[in-house]
């Protein structure tokens, strides 16, 4: 009994959404005059600062290398400490040892599986300078208490955001309300770039600073050369990188942006749909909602009430896979990797993401999914904690 799997093929727990128009954007660029750096750059830069509500926008060839940007545009250096959360993805904390500062990882909520504000001023020293929260799943962090707690420290709000285009707290698009706020463009993630990332701010001087990082720390802007040769010149004033993002991904993404509604509608109904076929299985704790903000559901993640299972969170991954069910766990937390192990970091600093770690399964949740995939999904969900109620 039950050998037959709920599905033939594999569904993946994230994937893109190409449709002709992308496809026709990116070979209008092929065609036109400039590959990088030419006018989608600052289409899509302008059309994602409109998008959420803020002045400006810096495109980044990845996530990661924006938040490398904006810990630079912070002035985190060597000595300095950025609090950030356990629970996400390695580049919230690597962006602060590329400056040579020192992340601290602050526990989650229970709840929310968020940065908990309390964990947060827990961890403020003399030598805290910014404070890096993560929209986990797509849930705005709390925001409220996290600007509170940087106002009386002085401390700067860099958000990570890759999980959160589209989302708001208290009725603000998240990308409008703190010093800078990171997206990624990554293929699973809500509008795609092939790999791309932004910074949103609407403080000039972080601005500016960002774009010069992007570019290698030159600066062809007269106001600000030191000296000047002649109209060829330019000056390098600082060590930055080539960061750049290509008008070919950036005529992607303009298209791309143009679905986000879609997207996130999609993902919203879906979401829906397994909050309901959950709710009456005591065994799975279902993603809670903060009433401050509005998700824009990147992941589906479930909890298990694994003293109620007969089998541990790996049988139960293997199961789904065996069904065809591509779930994923999100995230083993930072600080238990090797190379932060080696840092110093200790197992046990963060207990509830830790404990959390064991036990929750990430289900599959992107736009391009049918409801009839939905539908599987909550099959083989069912299917397998019924084969694993404890006799
Ligand atoms: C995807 C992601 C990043 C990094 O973005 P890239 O574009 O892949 O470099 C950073 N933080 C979180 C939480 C992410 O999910």
């Amino acid at each position: 009994m039950n050998q037959e799997p709920i599905r033939d093929s594999f569904l993946s727990y994230g994937k893109q959404w190409i449709d002709e128009e992308d496809i026709k954007a990116v070979t209008a660029v092929l065609e036109g005059d400039y590959l990088t750096t030419g006018p989608y750059i600052s289409n899509f830069e302008e059309a994602i600062a409109h998008y959420v509500g803020t002045k400006y926008a810096v495109s980044f060839a990845n996530g990661t290398a924006a938040l490398h940007a904006a810990c630079f545009a912070a002035g985190i250096s060597e000595g300095d400490e950025v609090i950030t959360s356990p629970l996400t993805f390695a580049a919230s904390a690597n962006c602060v040892l590329y400056q040579g500062g020192t992340p601290i990882f602050a526990d989650v909520d229970e709840k929310t599986y968020n940065i908990a504000p309390e964990e947060i001023e827990k961890k403020i020293t003399t030598k805290t300078k910014a404070i890096i929260p993560v929209h986990f799943t797509g849930q705005p962090a709390d925001l409220d208490e996290i600007t509170a707690i940087a106002k009386k420290y002085n401390l700067i709000v860099i958000e990570d955001a890759a999980h959160a285009l589209g989302a708001s707290y208290q009725g603000k698009r998240i990308g409008s309300i703190s010093d800078m706020t990171m997206f990624s463009f990554h293929p699973v993630k809500h509008i795609t770039t092939g790999e791309g990332g932004m910074i949103t701010t609407s403080n000039k001087d972080y601005y500016e600073k960002l774009l010069q990082f992007r570019s290698h720390g030159i600066t062809r802007d007269p106001s600000k050369l030191t000296e000047n040769h002649g109209p060829w010149y330019y000056e390098m004033q600082f060590l930055g990188l080539n960061y750049r993002l290509t008008d070919i991904q950036a005529a992607l993404g303009l298209s791309q942006l143009k679905k986000i509604n879609r997207f996130l509608n999609l993902r919203k109904k879906y979401s829906s749909m397994y909050d309901e076929a959950f709710k009456d299985i005591s065994s799975i704790t279902a993603p809670y909602q903060d009433k401050n903000g509005c998700s824009s559901w990147h992941l589906y993640v479930i909890r298990l009430d694994l003293e109620t299972l007969s089998k541990t969170r790996n049988e139960i991954f293997n199961a789904f896979h065996q069904e065809n069910i591509g779930v994923n766990v999100h995230y083993i937390p930072v600080h238990l990797f090797p190379y932060y192990q080696k840092l110093g970091y200790k197992r046990g600093i963060c207990p509830k993401a830790e404990k959390l770690y064991q036990e929750i399964i990430t289900l599959p949740l992107f736009p391009a999914m049918t409801e009839k995939d939905v539908e599987d999904v909550i099959n083989a969900t069912k299917k397998i904690i019924n084969l694993s109620k404890k006799t």
